[in-house]
């Protein structure tokens, strides 16, 4: 074996290469390994413990003469990562995994030598690993949904791969003090992104709030620093009541004989920091809730514990929620309730058997940390994988990274509503979920057929939003076909691959067929027939539209990719008005719309890159609104109303763009927020400023570009220190 003195630019943490000191500050680590071979001991057979030993001898040796930024022996990381995981109580070959994860990385340790000395499953981790290391996160999108979509590739071989990135990741973040601020923020946001979600989907709760917890101490420190601060000092303050709540409630369970354990449960910082932002909640509004967890020996309990203490404190109406009866996706069960607590705070009780405690705790890795016969812990296992399985199936559909990306993010971050089918099955969507949805949960085809649905009995429309506790009923006709003004509305990626994949395959001549009835009928409404319409129109038409052929125009219609409205009234327009076309150069913005009248609404004030909607107005054309305008309302069901349509890519007006901005009111602030916009290449249209007290709020109107070019701008004014927050306005 070689051992290789460069730095390769998978390892960010490894900082330089030295020789002669080596074998000493490898010997002075040895505690270190003694106490993780101490701990494996107590659950591995002794010849896997001697196994691990050898690892970490091959391991120390591959490694010898590199350090990482920190100056430590690099060795230090491997054993580190593999700490964590003996904590989880994974089997040797993951430990094994662990330790070797990244000596082909950046030594010349080939995978054939680690095959030979430690076995292929072993050298099918290291590689998987390794090849994780490799994949590059950049801001750009497509760059990321390739990189997320290749680390779900490795995790579905050997679900085990990602559970030794995630601990790599975990140490890396423990340590990540010693990187320069911009790379530290870099990868705290990597890890808040995609990590910490997939940590949380496999339902390793430990690892995904230490994941948070770091990003945000890294992400904003003032914030964390503040925030740590104060829940510190409040801790004092809350002992009293805690553990007077937790008497009321032992002495209660106890009268009803029911034996539990009753624990004070805190909330991590990342999460209060949530509450506070998402519910408008002040600091101490949030730490005014108390967390409590009661366990108990088996099911029942845990409806007789929940009885006992409704009637100790009064619950809240609408929060209990019943997870033992209906699992979360990653296996999670417990009952939730809110509580009236003695000294009028709202006490969240969480209450549980003590094999869901511990699910709750390890999700996936629960399979070995708890080696047993358990029925639910394998069954978890086995769920996880399918959810694997379908990733890549949908994959296989799909093929384009990002697509897959925006149905992966409904996976990764759920919120779910539960409904019944007709035959009182349950079936968990996420929230926002429509009968379509739901009709392709169910099947395919059901979802390819449907026409109809009926929700509570009752005939409703196909978009209708699903509730909890709905009974949904899918009316379907054999003749029936999806509709590509489904993909407007539907939530589940399920769905949308699945009448992508139907559009897409649709036989071209069947679409031809139905492109040429739906233009017939458009140019019907404008007193003109197809077959009058002329040559030199059609050709316009082409030029213009860049389209192949007539027969692809009318194959586009059909598909849904054009619209017949638009086309008719192109192909209608009298001769003689063409010179007031618009000139090259000129907005034509929007893809769809040739030659209607476009504007944009001010409510909400698109730019490129948002999700767009169009409002056809009678004789005034097209007013586009973003997809999510609090103005649009109920009106967006009409589907006589609304087009769908989408930006073209060859955009280069500028366009307005509101924002409000709240910085601290210090001398000159003003002047560096505008030198910051004008840096970013955007004008300010206008500004509107309101101070109170130290602080002062900041209208501005900008012209931006695109979206990204919005996010850029907004990056670079939070990095300011005076500005305290900012965002985009919209309605
Ligand atoms: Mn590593």
């Amino acid at each position: 074996m070689q051992i290789a003195g460069f730095r390769l630019p998978g390892l960010p943490f490894l900082a330089k290469t030295r020789s002669a000191e080596a074998d000493a500050q490898r010997a002075a680590l040895d505690p270190e390994v003694g106490e993780l071979l101490g701990e494996v001991s107590a659950y591995l057979r002794p010849d896997d413990v001697e196994r691990l030993r050898a690892a970490y001898d091959f391991a120390g040796v591959a490694h010898s003469g590199q350090f990482r930024i920190s100056g430590e022996p690099y060795i230090t990381h491997p054993v580190a990562v593999t700490r964590i995981l003996a904590g989880l109580h994974l089997d040797a070959q993951a430990l094994i995994g662990a330790m070797l994860h990244d000596v082909t990385e950046d030594t010349r340790v080939t995978k054939t030598e680690i095959a030979s000395q430690f076995g292929k499953t072993v050298a099918d981790l290291v590689d998987g690993v390794s090849k994780l290391d490799r994949i590059e996160f950049q801001s750009q999108e497509e760059a990321q949904a390739e990189s997320f979509r290749k680390m779900l590739l490795a995790m579905s071989r050997d679900v085990r791969v990602m559970l030794i990135k995630l601990a790599d990741r975990v140490h890396n973040m423990r340590t990540l003090d010693v990187m320069n601020a911009e790379k530290r923020r870099r990868i705290a946001q990597e890890t808040l992104d995609i990590y910490a979600p997939i940590a949380n989907r496999l339902g390793l709760h430990a690892l995904y709030q230490e994941l948070q917890d770091l990003s945000f101490r890294y992400l904003y420190p003032n914030r964390y620093k503040v925030l740590s601060k104060a829940t510190k000092s409040a801790r004092g303050n809350r002992r009293e009541v805690v553990s007077k709540t937790r008497d009321a409630m032992n002495k209660q369970l106890k009268e009803h004989r029911i034996e539990a354990e009753v624990q004070g449960r805190e909330k991590h910082l990342y999460s209060i920091y949530r509450k506070m932002i998402e519910k408008q909640l002040t600091f101490s509004e949030v730490l005014d809730i108390y967390g409590f967890r009661v366990i108990v020996k088996d099911v029942p309990s845990c409806y007789l514990a929940l009885g006992a203490l409704h009637t100790l404190y009064k619950p809240i109406p609408g929060k209990f929620k019943d997870y033992i009866a209906i699992p979360k996706a990653n296996g999670y069960q417990s009952l939730h309730t809110t509580l009236f607590g003695p000294f009028g705070t709202p006490i969240e009780v969480q209450i549980r058997t003590e094999d869901m405690h511990k699910i709750a705790d390890a999700g996936v890795a629960s399979h070995w940390l708890y080696k047993s016969s358990d029925e639910s812990l394998t069954e978890l296992h086995r769920k996880t994988h399918q959810w694997l399985q379908s990733l890549m199936e949908m994959l296989a559909k799909t093929g384009d990274s990002v697509e897959f990306l925006e149905h992966l993010k409904v996976d990764l971050f759920p919120d779910e509503v539960y409904v019944f089918t007709p035959k009182g099955k349950i079936m968990a969507l996420p929230r926002g979920a429509t009968a379509v949805d739901f009709a392709y949960s169910v099947h395919t085809d059901i979802g390819n057929r449907c026409v109809a649905v009926k929700i509570n009995y009752e005939l409703m429309p196909l978009r209708t939003e699903l509730r909890n506790g709905d009974r949904v009923e899918i009316i379907t006709a054999s003749h029936a076909k999806p509709n590509p003004a489904w993909l407007t509305f539907v939530t589940t990626s399920k769905a949308r691959s699945n009448i992508r994949h139907y559009l897409r395959t649709m036989q071209y001549d069947e679409s031809r067929q139905l492109g040429e009835r739906l233009l017939d009928q458009a140019l019907a409404a404008l007193n003109v027939r197809l077959s009058d319409v002329q040559d030199a129109s059609w050709e316009r038409l082409l030029k213009e539209t860049s389209a192949k052929s007539r027969q692809q125009v009318l194959a586009d219609i059909g598909l849904g990719k054009r619209l017949s409205v638009v086309v008719a009234r192109r192909l209608a327009q009298p001769q003689e008005s063409q010179q007031a076309e618009p000139k090259p150069g000129s907005a034509i913005v929007i893809r769809g719309t040739e030659g209607m009248a476009i504007q944009f609404a001010r409510c909400c004030r698109p730019i490129p890159g948002d999700p767009i909607v169009a409002l056809i107005k009678k004789d005034q054309g097209l007013v586009i609104h973003t997809h999510d305008c609090p103005l649009i309302g109920k009106t967006r069901t009409d589907p006589d109303k609304w087009l769908d349509v989408e930006w073209d890519t060859a955009i280069t007006k500028p366009f307005d763009v509101s924002i409000r901005l709240l910085a601290a009111n210090q001398q000159g602030v003003l002047a560096k927020i505008a030198a910051e916009i004008a840096e970013q290449g955007s004008n300010i249209e206008h500004v509107n400023v309101e101070g109170s007290g130290d602080h002062t709020t900041m209208h501005f109107t900008l012209q931006v570009r695109h979206r990204v070019h919005l996010a850029e701008i907004m990056r670079g004014l939070r990095r300011i220190p005076e500005v305290v927050r900012i965002h985009r306005l919209k309605g």
